[in-house]
């Protein structure tokens, strides 16, 4: 038998070994992983392969984790008792190693070495730029293959850490929504699955990782957790996880209350939650609010926000918030955290500072335990000042190429690299 079983949120439908499943009866229902282990254990290997709430068995290689600590400039600044930062990037005295400098390793690593366990040759994966480098950067390490889907608006703030490192087709006309699209079109066509986006448990509990992590240093569950999200991914997963810590009994007694930044004026889970709906307005994921966005890798129009199980199930089930960031309180955010913590760190970790900036000013946290904050990504000066890193030359089309010059594309593509 299995470490884990996978059961529908809805209809408690349970499922054995299956790979990126799908309940039957409901379609609109995240599925989340049962882990046999009821208590949480630290000791299993290294790096986030030691935690034991993982969907994989034998990991084939080696992935760093997050580097959780307490702060002293920022809190300071911001007058916060007891601020935890987790930090995911490279920033390497203090420990933290990710050289593609985000937390998306964790998704990725977690991914693939699942899809492995499965059988799977290989995937296709849409991004928005971070989750590209990841996965090609970890696509490289354990030899698996994989096809990168981005749009071309990303392109300008993609870097890759290896020259040629995956096959990678670039949207022309689209966003990130679109990649998605296309990328299951080519998964069709291709024969290799399409990785399944927020669907994956692999995903989820690898981005879960980052309070795993967490709970091992504060040996407690924070009672505030600030995040940047995009498609609500990694803030369902730390809902997931706390779930987990809690029924262990060892990390508290209540949920940590979920904070939730987006980038205005593209901030579609903002601003169908300040309405308290459960759904997200066609008018707030217009095209044209991407393109006066700062951070273009949150800016996902179908985000897992109503779907049963997705964000606004996790906000209601921790009394969290949603926070609207605009994009000069993104900036000073940036520029407040280099001068407190000494690191430089991505404008989607800039968002979740600005959302605690404003969540310390308005009170909406008061004395009542540890805020943890989530660095997602951090460290690129300070990786680029030590090695060269790759700008992403990808094969470019249309959003509606025809289906039968997908595998001229794929072939033409896969040449390259
Ligand atoms: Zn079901």
């Amino acid at each position: 038998m299995s470490h884990f079983s996978i059961k529908c949120r809805k209809c408690g439908k349970v499922l054995e070994n299956a790979y990126c499943a799908f309940c039957e009866h409901c379609k609109d229902a995240l599925l989340i992983t049962q882990y046999a282990d009821r208590q949480f254990a630290a000791d299993r290997g290294e790096g986030i392969w030691r935690f034991n709430w993982l969907p994989v068995r034998r990991p084939g290689f080696s992935q760093a984790g997050p580097v959780v600590y307490l702060s002293t400039g920022l809190a300071g600044r911001l007058g916060i008792e007891e601020l935890y930062i987790s930090f995911s990037g490279y920033w390497p005295e203090k420990g933290a190693l990710l050289k593609t400098c985000t937390f998306k390793e964790f998704e990725a690593a977690m991914v693939i070495q699942n899809a492995v366990e499965n059988q799977m040759e290989g995937l296709v994966v849409a991004s928005a730029g971070n989750t590209a480098r990841a996965f090609a950067h970890l696509a490289k390490v354990s030899g698996f293959r994989a096809v990168i889907v981005v749009p071309s608006m990303c392109l300008p703030e993609m870097w890759y850490l290896e020259e040629r490192a995956v096959p990678t087709i670039a949207i022309s006309d689209g966003d990130y929504s679109d990649s998605i699209a296309t990328a299951k079109r080519i998964a069709l066509a291709s024969g290799m699955p399409f990785e399944g986006g927020v669907k994956n448990i692999a995903k989820r509990d690898g981005l879960g990782v980052v309070l795993l992590e967490a709970a091992d240093v504060m040996k407690k569950l924070p009672r505030h957790y600030f995040q940047a999200v995009g498609s609500g991914a990694g803030a369902i997963a730390v809902w997931e996880m706390a779930e987990r810590l809690l029924a262990d009994g060892r990390f508290g007694s209540s949920l940590p209350v979920l904070h939730l930044a987006q980038n205005l004026p593209f901030a579609p889970m903002a601003k169908a939650y300040w309405k308290k709906s459960r759904e997200i307005s066609p008018a707030d994921i217009s095209f044209g609010l991407v393109g006066e966005t700062t951070t273009r890798v949150l800016t996902n129009r179908y985000p897992a926000y109503g779907v049963l199980g997705g964000v606004f199930d996790a906000l209601e089930a921790t009394g969290g918030a949603m926070y609207g960031v605009a994009n000069e309180e993104v900036y000073a955010a940036m520029e407040l955290f280099k001068n407190a913590e000494g690191i430089d760190i991505v404008p989607a970790a800039g968002v979740a500072v600005a959302a605690l900036i404003q969540a310390a000013k308005y009170k909406n946290i008061g004395k009542d335990g540890p805020v943890l904050l989530n660095i997602t990504g951090g460290g690129e000066a300070v990786l680029r000042s030590e090695r060269p890193v790759y700008r992403v030359s990808p094969s470019i089309v249309s959003k509606d190429i025809p289906e039968k010059q997908i595998e001229d594309l794929l072939c033409e593509t896969l040449k390259k690299n």
